[in-house]
């Protein structure tokens, strides 16, 4: 049924409500009640709650710093991260490193990983602290009228009326299935499994809090270690393949271990759970991104990948340039039209740069330049700099032109060995999982990706 106007008390009226208390919501949140705005976060899960996504990215700390939170980060449990490593899963060469103090430019070289209850957490407390209200384990029923000035929105305990709507509710994309415009990315059906463990070996010496990346045929694991005792431990594998695996979905992460000489090393005093979580389905698009009077952010906007660890960083991101829209808009400095025009843009900007990068992660070609290391030229350097995620306020010439030149040499090897060809490692080979005929065309599907890289035909 749709509310009447007249039937919204005051205290269900709002300047700007936001669903879901995630970083994203949270963010938006801090900057609007700061401005002085009447915000409501509602997030149906009680708070503190788990989330995977613990590595960050050098431009979180950039907004941290901005947001005066940093301090508060450092309270937290976690770990400096300054860069990470990367190695093809057989384990037969070390890691390649890819520290953050090679970046080109004067640029914040550290970042951190963090348990995200605890984070998440923070940031909300933060918000509450500058006036936002919380509610905790409510749903979002329904949206019954979306227009700048009247939203109203079902709540499971009543009406709720407000002049801006935000979506930050992650990957239940409530606007996007609202609207019918959430899209599954093509090339991206992959699953995850992940658990936090204790007793993982880490790398020591100048490579301390450096995430690991472990690359297989069928995916790439990482391996993030958190706070002193924890590391989160995760695989992302093609759907297709994972489905061969014969053991039930939330024992897959085990199995995966055991096939990757790599991880099952690093592993082999580590305790955790038997049983895995599960993600499916994450990569998709929301476009557009803004409206009248409502505005996507984070990965209720869009998500592809979580290789390059740039979810939350996309998230803040989105929230701090929502916030400040709608503080412009109703300050009359700034057209409603323009503002989402402008909020538009730069997450698909966003979006299109990381897809980029993404895309380069699955090429085979750019992951033996990438273990290889090119270090002529600075062309390492500049890499470090986009994997590092330093293209929110554009490349520079420096880093794109060396950045180009990466992409030509990625091509050049597919056919001439620029660096050592490297077969990659298979877990399902290694777990004696012989693929009947009819199975071909998946592996076709991954030599399509890799674009015909030729130190490698599946068997
Ligand atoms: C396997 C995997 C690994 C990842 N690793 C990383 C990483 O290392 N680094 C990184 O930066 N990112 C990573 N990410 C991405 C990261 O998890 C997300 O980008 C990030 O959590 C997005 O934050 P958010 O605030 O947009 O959404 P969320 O943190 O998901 O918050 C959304 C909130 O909305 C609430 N909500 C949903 N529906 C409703 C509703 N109807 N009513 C009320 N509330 C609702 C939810 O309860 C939730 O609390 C990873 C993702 C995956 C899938």
């Amino acid at each position: 049924m749709i509310a009447q106007p007249e039937e919204i008390k005051p205290e269900t009226s709002w300047d700007v409500v936001i669903i879901g208390a995630g970083p994203s919501g949270s963010i938006a949140a801090l900057e609007l009640a700061r401005a002085g705005k009447k915000v409501l976060v509602i997030d149906k899960e009680s708070f503190p709650r788990f989330r995977i996504g613990e590595s960050m990215l050098p431009h979180t700390n950039r907004v941290m710093e901005r947001l005066g939170l940093m301090d508060r980060v450092r309270e937290l449990p976690h770990v400096v991260k300054l860069g990470l490593e990367i190695s093809f899963g057989d384990g037969r060469r070390d890691p390649a490193a890819i520290p953050f103090d090679r970046m080109l430019g004067d640029t914040i070289k550290e970042t951190f990983n963090v348990r995200r209850s605890l984070f998440d957490q923070m940031l909300a407390d933060a918000a509450m602290e500058a006036g936002a209200t919380y509610r905790f384990g409510e749903s979002v029923v329904s949206i019954d009228h979306l227009a700048r000035g009247d939203v109203r929105l079902q709540l499971e305990s009543g009406p709720i009326q407000a002049n801006w709507l935000i979506d930050a509710s992650g990957q239940a994309c409530v606007l996007g299935r609202h609207f019918g415009t959430r899209k599954l990315l093509e090339g991206y059906q992959n699953v995850s499994y992940f658990e936090h463990f204790e007793g993982v070996d880490r790398p020591s010496g100048d490579r301390q809090g450096f995430a690991t990346l472990a690359m297989c045929r069928e995916g790439w694991f990482w391996m993030i270690p958190i706070d002193e005792k924890t590391t989160s431990v995760g695989v992302v594998l093609d759907d297709k393949l994972a489905r061969l695996i014969p053991v039930p979905a939330n024992q897959r992460l085990d199995w995966c271990i055991e096939n990757c000489p790599l991880v099952k090393h690093r592993l082999r005093d580590a305790v955790g759970p038997k049983k895995n979580q599960v993600a499916g389905d994450f990569s998709y698009t929301c476009e557009p991104y803004a409206g009248d009077g409502w505005f996507l952010v984070g990965d209720a906007a869009a998500f592809i990948d979580p290789v390059w660890s740039t979810g939350v960083s996309l998230g803040i991101d989105g929230g701090m340039q929502s916030a400040q829209r709608i503080i412009e808009v109703d300050a009359g400095r700034m057209s409603a039209s323009a503002a989402s025009k402008a909020y538009g843009k730069r997450v698909k900007r966003l979006r299109s740069s990381f897809l980029s990068l993404i895309s380069n992660f699955y090429d085979h070609s750019f992951r033996e330049l990438l273990v290889s290391g090119q270090s002529r030229l600075e062309i390492d350097a500049a890499v470090v700099n986009m994997l590092a995620g330093e293209i929110f306020e554009g490349v520079p010439f420096r880093v794109r032109w060396r950045w180009e030149i990466m992409r030509w040499l990625k091509e050049a090897n597919r056919h001439r060995k620029v660096v050592e060809w490297i077969r990659p490692h298979s877990l399902l080979q290694s777990g004696g999982i012989m693929l009947p005929g009819s199975q071909s065309g998946v592996f076709r599907g991954i030599k399509r990706r890799h674009r015909g890289q030729p130190s490698w035909q599946p068997s």
